[in-house]
């Protein structure tokens, strides 16, 4: 993106809101809101403009650049709702270009097989939301791409596992669900130090889920990743309206990603691009600073509480990783971030114990709270709990959950826009009835 096209000095939050100063994605130069572009299909003109918009696809010099009027075609190859998002969504995680699919998981299933051919190896972290594991182990091989599950905490480790063939390092953090980090900088600096050693065409790429921290509690890119995704679905939509992905990062890849998602068909739908342009990005910032307040006084409730045994969230002192936190979890004024997702475990002799306690809290909050729905997703203006060990993790086999620091009962806390006090008050209630 052209830096003249990006207001100047102004904070990321107003960016959210306005996008670009000059867009040649907007036609409606008299709206203030871009209407909802509802067209399939887009008239031609003439036989030589649609083979000049065929001739143009994917084979663009500066997307969304003032003075390129992109030349729309058929709405899966790209349209004015989808393209403006794209535009917002790069300022918002500070990348070179952005590019939306019909989810999370279109989106993460997008970088990989375009990063990646049949004997390319990606190495990923052991512990990913169940769906993204699950790609991984029992598709990916059979297209020939191998992937290996590897311990990120352990630099040492990681740098073992590397091998000339390994082409992508993909990882959580906070890490989906517990919360721990992986340190995405000292990543960076191994990754760089391998590419220091392989040529242009073989070079190691860092591709990081950002949806549980969001662009405003942490940075990927400038932290030294290649590539970040996101589940649209959850924070940066925040109403649980519309699913939605994206990838966001290095200018190179754009065009083959653009192919990818036209002959694969993921494309985010222009209803669900418009209400994550018109509502979900501008109220981001406020919704996730807002949910983050909350957050840290739930999390402070939780760990004082006597029938808690641990309480992951990054903003607690006590917290494993806080330290480094500190350091790369930060809103975009540079103020520390924590984040808005709390994990816990309640005590119990045995992890069994553990894990019917927690079943018994979720269902006391299933049928008494208020403010608290038993859901799964996340991000969202409502508090949601849930159980990732039976829901979003199932995915990962039982054994190696437990191998890689899940309890069998551990309850993942999404919080949501309602007065703390009253989430306190439901949670309190629940554990009094346990
Ligand atoms: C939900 C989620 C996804 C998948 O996103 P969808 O929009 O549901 O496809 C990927 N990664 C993380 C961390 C998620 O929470």
């Amino acid at each position: 993106m052209k830096t003249k096209d990006l207001p100047q000095n102004y904070h990321l939050d107003s960016m959210l809101i306005h996008g670009k100063v000059n867009s040649g994605n907007w036609d409606y130069s008299h709206h203030l809101v871009p209407p909802i572009s509802s067209s399939a299909t887009f008239k031609l003109d003439s036989v030589e403009r649609g083979a000049q918009g065929f001739t143009e696809f994917a084979h663009s010099g500066e997307p969304g650049a003032p003075d390129h009027k992109p030349i729309y075609i058929y709405e899966r190859l790209g349209e004015p709702n989808k393209n403006i998002l794209e535009e917002n969504l790069a300022i918002a995680e500070s990348g070179e270009m952005a590019l939306t699919f019909a989810s999370g998981m279109a989106a993460i299933s997008g970088i990989l097989c375009t990063l990646a051919v049949s004997g390319d190896e990606i190495i990923h972290h052991h512990t990913l939301y169940g769906c993204t594991y699950s790609l991984l182990k029992n598709w990916m091989p059979r297209f020939g791409i191998k992937t290996t599950a590897g311990n990120l905490f352990d630099l040492d480790g990681l740098k073992k596992l590397i091998t000339p063939g390994t082409r992508v390092i993909y990882f959580e953090t906070p890490v989906n669900p517990t919360l721990e980090l992986i340190d995405i900088q000292a990543v960076s600096d191994l990754i760089r130090e391998e590419n220091s050693k392989r040529g242009d065409s073989r070079k190691l790429y860092m591709v990081i889920d950002n949806t549980f921290a969001t662009p405003v509690c942490q940075n990927p890119l400038k932290l030294g990743a290649d590539f970040v995704v996101h589940s649209l679905t959850k924070n940066i939509g925040g109403f649980g309206t519309d699913m939605g992905g994206a990838v966001i990062g290095k200018r190179f890849i754009y065009d083959l990603l653009l192919l990818y998602r036209k002959d694969f068909g993921g494309v985010l739908s222009f209803h669900s691009a418009w209400t994550h342009l018109v509502y979900g990005l501008p109220t981001l910032n406020m919704r996730v600073r807002q949910q983050e307040r909350t957050a840290i006084q739930v999390a402070e409730f939780l760990a004082s509480h006597p029938l808690v045994e641990s309480v992951n969230y990054p903003g607690l002192p006590s917290f494993k990783d806080h330290d480094l936190a500190k350091r790369q979890m930060k809103d975009p004024e540079g103020h520390f971030a924590p984040g808005t997702m709390i994990y816990f475990v309640l005590k119990g002799k045995s992890p069994e114990a553990r894990k019917e306690e927690g079943r018994r809290m979720m269902n006391n909050l299933a049928s008494d709270a208020y403010t608290v729905t038993l859901a799964v997703s996340l991000g969202n203006v409502k508090t949601l709990v849930e159980h990732p060990g039976s829901m979003t993790h199932s995915a990962i086999p039982a054994e190696d959950q437990v191998l890689h620091g899940m309890e069998p009962g551990g309850i993942r806390l999404s919080i949501g826009l309602e007065n703390p006090a009253d989430i306190i008050r439901d949670l309190r209630q629940a554990l009094e009835k346990q």
